[in-house]
């Protein structure tokens, strides 16, 4: 049963800015879409009976992006995040796929489209012609030449999120994560700009960037540590990669010669490739890791668990550690079935001799529940958030370990 709410004339449904985690069906009454610029509220549509309104709550909790205000009273059917993917979950397995890969490209579509608007009126333009293959090429153009300029101009940046050993709670390492430091958006999240570099290939470019940053940073971490916060074994930091990276044939003998001019330890940088990414040309990932992993790098699945792809791939690629995807641990406090599902990756992971690191652990309930299942690292907004580098170093030096 969807629950009906009732609002007053003038009542405000979601708020701009804050994060939510329902979308509203209008049953009866107008709402009115605010969008904040300069400032001001400027009112870019108007939505009557039939309509659903904040539906991006369903796919993520970042903040939304608009006001919704009711222009009289009005009834509405509130669907949650937590229903919606409980029905889609139950839904059969061909539903499940096509929701995942529509919920995907709309978001992907809702970020670049949200890029390339200037005025409130092009948002609500974007916003009513979303599925139009034009505005797509013309986001995804735009952001790229943007890009282009932006890795020139030094606009590009990484910041690193600790990655926690809870069994001995020490510091084992960090995630790199790219940030864009837009001269007037601000700064832009990599789920915007990573798929459309990858698209384009200009992703080579990107992870050869973002390789030589976290070498740099390695041993400034390294130095900055303080000895009772950090285990035995060298501080690591994860670098995120692409598969189109393993078509670059000149991808090894970078990484190679990068490491070596830096005087990086191999066993200090991890290379994260997701599952689904690998399937794409699994012949050209298996050797292009075979090598890095003969160098002495670290290969992590990222996302573990989120592919469409066999178990059987776990032997044929050369793997060292799995990321347990954001998702399960999100769900595993709600449903046995995740529950079970991360308990089943912890212990497969043990006997194939990976390591296994919980991605996303926003709470203490989850970290004991991945560190009582033996899962050594932990990484999420619980321990702390990415950040530039000189607080990674801050970090190293007086982290105050939470009681777990
Ligand atoms: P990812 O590799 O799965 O990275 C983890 C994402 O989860 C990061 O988002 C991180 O900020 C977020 N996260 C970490 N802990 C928590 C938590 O407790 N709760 C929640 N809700 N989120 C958490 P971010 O930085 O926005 O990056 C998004 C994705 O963009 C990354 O997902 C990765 O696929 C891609 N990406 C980021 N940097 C790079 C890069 O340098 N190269 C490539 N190829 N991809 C990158
Ligand atoms: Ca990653
Ligand atoms: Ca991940």
């Amino acid at each position: 049963m969807i629950p009906k709410k009732q609002f007053k004339k003038g009542d405000i449904i979601i708020r701009e800015g804050e994060s939510g985690d329902s979308a509203y069906v209008i049953e009866s009454g107008n709402v009115e879409i605010l969008v904040l610029r300069h400032g001001q509220h400027m009112q870019v549509g108007v939505r009557g009976p039939g309509s659903l309104v904040g539906e991006l709550a369903l796919i993520d909790d970042k903040p939304r992006t608009a006001t919704v205000r009711t222009l009289e009273d009005c009834e509405v059917l509130e669907i949650t995040r937590d229903d919606f993917s409980r029905r889609v979950e139950g839904a059969d397995a061909v539903v499940k796929m096509v929701m995942r890969v529509i919920t995907s490209r709309y978001r992907d579509l809702m970020g670049r489209s949200s890029f390339v608007s200037i005025t409130p009126q092009e948002d609500s333009e974007k916003a009513e012609n979303a599925n139009e293959s034009h505005d797509i090429a013309v986001s995804t153009l735009k952001i790229h030449n943007e890009l282009k300029i932006a890795l020139d101009e030094k606009q590009l940046t990484l910041f690193y999120q600790p990655i926690i050993d809870v069994q001995n709670m020490k510091i084992a390492g960090f995630e790199a994560l790219m940030r864009w430091k837009h001269p007037e958006k601000g700064m832009i999240s990599p789920g915007v700009f990573i798929p459309v570099a990858e698209e384009s290939g200009l992703i080579v470019e990107l992870s050869r960037f973002a390789l030589e940053v976290a070498c740099s940073a390695v041993p400034r971490l390294q130095k900055a540590a303080n000895p009772g916060l950090v285990g035995d074994k060298p501080v690591f930091v994860g670098v995120n990669f692409s598969v189109k990276d393993f078509a670059d044939e000149g991808l090894f003998s970078f990484i190679e010669k990068t490491m070596t001019a830096g005087k990086v330890n191999p066993a200090q940088i991890h290379l994260e490739i997701t599952e689904s990414l690998l399937m794409e040309a699994p012949e050209a990932a298996k050797a292009a890791l075979e090598k890095c992993r003969a160098f002495g790098i670290d290969v992590s699945i990222d996302d573990f668990g989120t592919g469409y792809s066999s178990l059987s791939y776990l032997h044929y690629f050369p793997i060292d550690t799995l990321k347990v995807d954001q998702s399960f641990i999100r769900a595993m406090t709600k449903h046995n079935a995740s529950l079970v599902l991360v308990k089943s990756i912890i212990a497969l992971a043990r006997n194939l001799g990976m390591k296994v690191i919980a991605e996303g652990v926003e709470t203490e309930e989850e970290a004991r529940i991945v560190r009582d299942l033996g899962c050594e690292w932990i990484q999420g907004f619980w321990f702390a958030r990415p950040m530039p580098l000189e607080d990674a170093e801050k970090f190293m030096q007086n982290w105050q370990a939470p009681a777990l």
